[in-house]
């Protein structure tokens, strides 16, 4: 036997971390990492953030799990906090952001199958998209290296450039549901979906009553200095799916919906077992909680730009390597002119430095959102003298 007893689907590296502390991690030999990855945009309060741990282990004590068989305080509660805080009139819980994806895509169809007009079934999806595993959510990207071997994936997906909104309003017809969108794309590379883009595919929707899905699940819940990023564009969409930083750490997810769009979601339409069981719903109210305390999205905002300004400054310090840097708030990434993942990896091997690589040549930087300014002065440092010592297979 060959295969290892752990599914061999991730190239791990042999960093082994079995502690964390706000925004470090320790490995299983005792080595410390500074953790700018965050869980990939995850860990929004740090490792063991002691209002999170707490609320954690006394909701166990209390109550894990029931199934959505019954009544629940929990779910409500934090569904009526997401529906106060943002445009939505309502929320099905999931346990990760493929399922808030897929839960998203049945929302949209379904709003048009009630709506009298099923054949409009189709979304309009973006190269270099990124949605999650699931079948569903590998159809809305249009990537080989997710897609491939695992066909027939399902009908009713077409694919345009990124920023593009011609190219994507050419492929509006009668069978089209909506767009599904990542505001700012992550996986992809970090590219931000510009103003005009983003509100020309709103307007878009209200000409034709289409239907707006943002991908959030990485821009979203305080990565950028606000709660949502199109509140920054100033847009809202019909169906948003939303996880990663809503548990911090806990498998969470979320679709929320307008009352119009969600109208097909009728009972029976839809389900999860755990989905928002009162496990997860303690760990998203006391993640809402720390959120919502007094200047933790300016904090956001500030830690943001003195990041990036940070960044920029050094970049022309090492010319040979970075490019230019791209993002908003907390959700940075650097273009770089070698493999990214050589260099998060070197990153990681010679200088203790934890990044994720993205697209061709980005590295992303998504620490914890409660990161200060020495972290980040660690992070720049650490940064210039893996740069310094570079010798990686180059582009040049
Ligand atoms: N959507 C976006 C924009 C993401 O970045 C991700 C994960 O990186 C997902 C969906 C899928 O989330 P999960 O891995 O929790 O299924």
């Amino acid at each position: 036997m060959t295969i290892p007893a752990l599914m061999p689907v991730y190239p791990r590296s042999g960093f082994r971390p079995v502690r964390g502390e706000g925004c470090y991690l320790i490995g299983e030999d005792g080595g410390r990492a500074l953790d700018m990855a965050g869980g990939i945009a995850v860990n929004a309060l740090g490792h063991g953030h002691p209002k999170l741990v707490e609320a954690i282990a006394a909701q166990a004590a209390t109550l894990m799990h029931v199934s959505n068989l019954y009544g629940s305080p929990h779910q409500e509660r934090l569904a009526e906090r997401l529906v106060a805080k943002t445009f939505a009139d309502t929320v099905f819980f999931t346990n990760s952001g493929a399922e808030a994806v897929e839960c998203a895509i049945k929302t949209a169809r379904r709003f048009h199958y009630a709506d009298g007009d099923p054949q409009r079934n189709t979304l309009i999806c973006f190269n270099s998209a990124f949605h999650g595993r699931t079948l569903g959510a590998i159809s809305a990207t249009n990537q080989a290296k997710m897609r491939d071997g695992f066909e027939p994936l399902l009908p009713g997906f077409k694919y345009a450039p990124f920023n593009d909104l011609d190219a994507a309003l050419a492929l509006v017809d009668d069978n089209t549901a909506g767009f599904l969108v990542e505001p700012i794309q992550g996986e992809g590379g970090v590219s931000v979906g510009t103003d005009a883009f983003l509100k020309g595919l709103r307007a878009a929707c209200d000409e034709h009553g289409l239907m707006l899905v943002f991908d959030e699940v990485q821009c979203g819940y305080g990565r950028t200095g606000s709660f949502f990023y199109h509140e920054q564009v100033g847009i809202t969409p019909d169906i948003m799916s939303v996880a990663k930083g809503i548990g911090a750490g806990f498998p969470l997810g979320a679709c929320l919906a307008t009352e119009r769009a969600a109208k097909g979601m009728v009972a029976g339409t839809h389900g999860s077992t755990y989905g928002g069981n009162p496990l997860a719903m303690a760990a998203a109210e006391a993640v809402l909680d720390v959120m919502e305390e007094r200047g933790f999205l300016d904090h956001v905002t500030r830690m943001g730009e003195r990041l990036r300004g940070a960044l920029e400054q050094m970049i022309p310090n090492h010319d040979h390597l970075f490019e230019a840097v791209r993002g908003k708030g907390l959700m940075l990434g650097i273009r770089i002119k070698a493999e990214p993942r050589a260099f998060v990896a070197h990153c990681r091997e010679e200088h203790g430095l934890l990044l994720v690589a993205a697209g061709d040549n980005v590295v992303r930087l998504l620490p914890p959102l409660t990161i200060g300014e020495a972290e980040i002065a660690e992070c720049i440092e650490k940064l210039s003298d893996a740069a310094r010592v570079w010798v990686g297979p180059s582009d040049d």
